[in-house]
């Protein structure tokens, strides 16, 4: 009896040894993976990378599993937050905004395989223009939604809140500890319309039908008028593109004309030169003519022998020349008549098409003036900065000189759009924009790069010197207060900077601005932060 229990505990023993092995096998390959992780995982993010390093020190170092699941939870939030800051990042333009909203709503099963077409589409449209379409099929697909036997009752909620009726907005909602919690769930409809009107960028010729879109949106959205607020962003979009096409139809129809003008002229040029080949022809027709008559008049005086005869012979000879002069001077004149006249008639067609020439370069003058600015702000706008920091950097490298940018975002501002509506918001950011503007130098080039967000290059300026420009303005707006319907209202900004360096391009400039610009909202924004090396 006791050998058969001993037996039994040596198997155990055994075994267990086994198992133990097996798990410090175990564990030693998933310590061996994880180090490969981190290490694959490094350079994304800097916050991100800074866990991953203790995390390859706490493995070298043999840490204990509660070390260790510190640190991965850390890192867990730190991929979190890299999460939310990319889908926040990918939604500054429309298509990704768009995509993003279309990917927060929890649609019906058999609505499914419809909203991934739409997104494909949504992917491939390259251009505002192109967005009419998908615009208003997600009209429709939220139409289909919504009907009663969809069973959409709970995205009615998402989508209309709580009341499923008018937007209950309960006055700033973001809970400090996550700002983006909001927006990683998706905004409400109206909100999330509003939204996508402030990344459209439409022209300046439509501020005033935008304007009123979204005091209609902001005053709440219900499910019955969902369809109708979609389409009628669908309808800007085309107004916006007949613009497009009725300039362009203007454009032609002038190049149409400018061609035939110069068909003209050249068909006058064309005229005058044959003018003036005929007159050298006839000047020496009228040159042989005199020619042959005084050869005439030479062999006449040679054989004289009556003087009255070689008189009248000369005299005769002398009223041909005579005559033909008369002839020649008659058809000189006339072609220069003609040709004067003709002349006349190209000068006025020149001048025509400089004047017109003038008036169109001032009209495309006009037109770039509009395309390159936010008519909210009047600031530039995202395009001017596109061009504006492509010509900076060329010129910052070839001669050598530092280059700073500057990226700005307001605080908080989603709270000022919920507390006190979308026209305060509107308001808030043409202050901003002026305050900001009038502390820049001439030099400097401030932008709207964004919804609440503004660039400034500074050109000539190296990260110290920008450093207390930007902390100059900060402070300027922080302290300045602004009112709304007799509330003083505080805001604050947030700027992150980045200096131009050697193998920079205006992209990875602007995304190391960006990246201090997290970092200075994650510090408790209303603050500066330069990149760190
Ligand atoms: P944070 O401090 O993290 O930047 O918080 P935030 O609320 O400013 O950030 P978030 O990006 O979540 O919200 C930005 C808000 O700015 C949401 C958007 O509706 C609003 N906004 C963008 N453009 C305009 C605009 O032209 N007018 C108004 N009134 N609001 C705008
Ligand atoms: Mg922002
Ligand atoms: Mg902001």
């Amino acid at each position: 009896m006791a050998d058969d229990w001993k037996q039994k505990y040596l198997a155990n023993l055994d075994h267990q040894e086994r198992a133990e092995a097996q798990w410090q096998a175990t564990e030693t390959l998933l310590r061996q993976g994880l180090t490969r992780v981190a290490l694959a995982a490094q350079g994304v993010d800097e916050r991100l990378d800074r866990e991953l390093d203790a995390l390859r020190q706490a493995i070298r170092a043999g840490a204990d599993i509660g070390r260790l699941e510190q640190i991965i939870e850390a890192i867990a939030d730190a991929v979190v937050r890299l999460d939310e800051r990319r889908s926040q990042q990918s939604a500054t333009s429309p298509q990704a905004l768009l995509a993003h909203w279309l990917d927060s709503l929890s649609l019906p099963r058999e609505l499914r395989s419809r909203a991934r077409a739409l997104r494909r589409r949504l992917a491939e449209a390259g251009d505002l223009g192109q967005m009419e379409g998908p615009l208003r099929e997600l009209a429709e697909l939220l139409n289909t939604a919504l009907q009663p036997t969809a069973g959409g009752g709970g995205l009615m909620k998402r989508l209309f809140g709580g009341q499923g009726g008018a937007k209950d907005h309960a006055g700033p909602a973001d809970d400090e500890t996550n700002p983006r919690a909001v927006a990683r769930e998706g905004p409400q409809l109206g909100e999330f319309c509003i939204q996508l009107l402030d990344t459209l960028s439409l022209p300046a010729e439509l501020t005033e039908q935008v304007e009123d879109l979204k005091e209609h949106l902001a005053s709440g959205l219900v499910a019955h008028t969902a369809a109708p607020a979609l389409h009628a962003i669908a309808d800007l979009i085309s107004t916006m593109r007949r613009q497009m096409e009725a300039e362009n139809h203007e454009l032609q129809d002038f190049l149409r004309q400018l061609t035939g003008r110069l068909q003209d002229l050249d068909e006058h040029l064309a005229g005058a030169q044959s003018q003036h080949r005929a007159s050298i022809d006839s000047s020496r027709e009228l040159d042989a003519a005199v020619q042959a008559q005084v050869r005439h008049i030479e062999t006449s005086v040679d054989r004289a022998e009556d003087p009255q005869q070689l008189k009248a012979e000369i005299q005769q000879r002398l009223e041909t020349i005579l005559r033909h002069l008369d002839e020649h001077r008659e058809s000189d004149e006339a072609r220069q008549h003609q040709l004067e006249e003709q002349l006349k008639h190209l000068n006025q067609r020149v001048r025509e098409m400089e004047k017109e020439g003038e008036s169109l370069r001032q009209r495309l003058r006009e037109k770039h003036e509009l395309a390159v600015r936010d008519p909210l702000t009047g600031l530039y706008n995202r395009l001017a900065y596109d061009e504006r920091i492509t010509q900076e950097f060329a010129r910052a490298k070839r001669y050598e000189q530092p280059l700073s940018l500057a990226v700005l975002d307001i605080d908080r501002f989603k709270r000022i759009n919920d507390s006190y509506g979308h026209k305060a918001g509107d308001k808030a950011l043409k202050i901003i924009a002026n305050r900001v503007r009038s502390n820049l130098r001439e030099t400097d080039f401030l932008a709207r790069y964004g919804g609440e967000e503004f660039a400034i290059v500074m050109p000539e300026t190296g990260l110290k010197d920008a450093l207390v420009a930007v902390e100059k303005l900060r402070k300027d707006v922080s302290q300045s207060r602004f009112h709304y319907q007799g509330t003083g209202v505080d805001i604050t900004v947030s700027v992150g900077l980045a200096e131009m360096r050697e193998d920079d391009s205006p992209e990875s400039l602007f995304q190391r601005a960006d990246r201090a610009l997290y970092t200075a909202k994650e510090n408790g924004r209303d603050r500066t932060c330069a990149e760190q090396d």
